[in-house]
């Protein structure tokens, strides 16, 4: 069988790097599992994305911890949830689907599994996340997780396609700023943040974490492409039904990516800014996603980067 040209779709400016470490892998012949999670790395370590892994902003206590699944080929899935003190949560995720009866793992236990496994115990807090941490903390007007408005959040969710046609996932943030201690968001819940079916076609989120999972989201754009929609109408039905939740208005941010079993790819947002990378035809390019509200969201995302 002649090898199937490789894709990977995955969410914000910093999927562009993670693409092009997924597309050496699948290069190179490595399944699409393996190519997420090397993506998921680049990420994770890069102390400028400040929404995933090191670096990552913190919990309204000043504790970085993280959310990550990852679904493979096969259909199996692992996620943690809450994990402090380990960058690679999406490489725990996988080892909590390779090497355990478990779904998911989270709190102090998936730190401590994780260092079973053999990974590297690290301080994710990195000067700068502390700084806005900090500033965050003077600021009496500041947003808190206590109700009120979503911060706008660039968490990575990606998804591949490799040479023998074979579908893979991986989801890694380090969840909303400044959100409670304890609180889970999408990202590890699979078929929220995250879903694939080998003969289908694959979806990861970004943005609100409650709204996602209230429509368990990523289940329902594969749903809806295994139903006959295009990777694209499955991505805007599926926001129009959590904008719809709402009254037909929608005061925050979600943003999917989608990925069917034919290559054909999708992705869009309720509102705008929504980038994504994409890598087909040996080509990487980050685009603009459509948004489906004229809404510009900016004021959080000013928050948080210029702290
Ligand atoms: N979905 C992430 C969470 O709720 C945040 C984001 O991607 O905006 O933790």
């Amino acid at each position: 069988m002649n090898p199937i040209n490789p894709v990977v779709i995955s969410t914000w400016y910093h999927g562009e790097k993670a693409n092009e470490v997924a597309a050496r892998v699948l290069s190179e012949k490595g399944s699409a599992l393996d190519a997420v999670v090397a993506g998921a790395a680049v990420s994770e370590e890069d102390p400028d994305v400040m929404d995933v892994g090191y670096g990552g902003l913190p919990d309204e206590d000043g504790t970085v911890t993280l959310d990550a699944a990852v679904v493979g080929s096969d259909g199996r899935s692992g996620s943690v949830a809450g994990m402090e003190g380990v960058v690679h949560a999406a490489a725990v995720a996988r080892k909590v689907m390779e090497e355990t009866k478990h779904a998911m793992i989270v709190g102090e236990g998936a730190k401590r599994f994780a260092i079973k496994m053999g990974f590297e115990e690290k301080n994710l807090l990195s000067e700068e996340a502390r700084h806005r941490w900090l500033e965050w903390k003077k600021d009496p007007e500041k947003p808190t997780a206590w109700l009120g408005e979503h911060s706008l959040h660039e968490t990575l969710g990606i998804v591949a396609m490799d040479q023998s046609g074979d579908l893979a996932g991986a989801c890694t943030t380090s969840g909303e700023a400044w959100k409670i201690h304890g609180r889970v968001g999408d990202s590890p819940i699979i078929g929220a943040g995250l879903y694939v079916d080998n003969g289908v076609g694959g979806a990861a989120a970004t943005g609100a974490g409650k709204e996602i999972i209230s429509v368990c989201g990523s289940f329902l754009i594969v749903e809806k492409m295994r139903g006959g929609m295009s990777p694209q109408e499955a991505c805007e039905h599926t926001l129009r039904r959590i904008i719809d939740r709402h009254g037909g208005d929608a005061d925050f941010q979600v943003g999917f990516v989608a990925l069917r079993k034919d290559g054909e790819t999708g992705a869009a947002s309720i509102q705008r800014p929504f980038e994504f990378a994409l890598f087909k035809n040996d080509e990487n390019r980050l685009i603009k996603a459509k948004a489906i509200l004229e809404k510009q969201t900016d004021f959080y995302k000013t928050y948080l980067r210029n702290g």
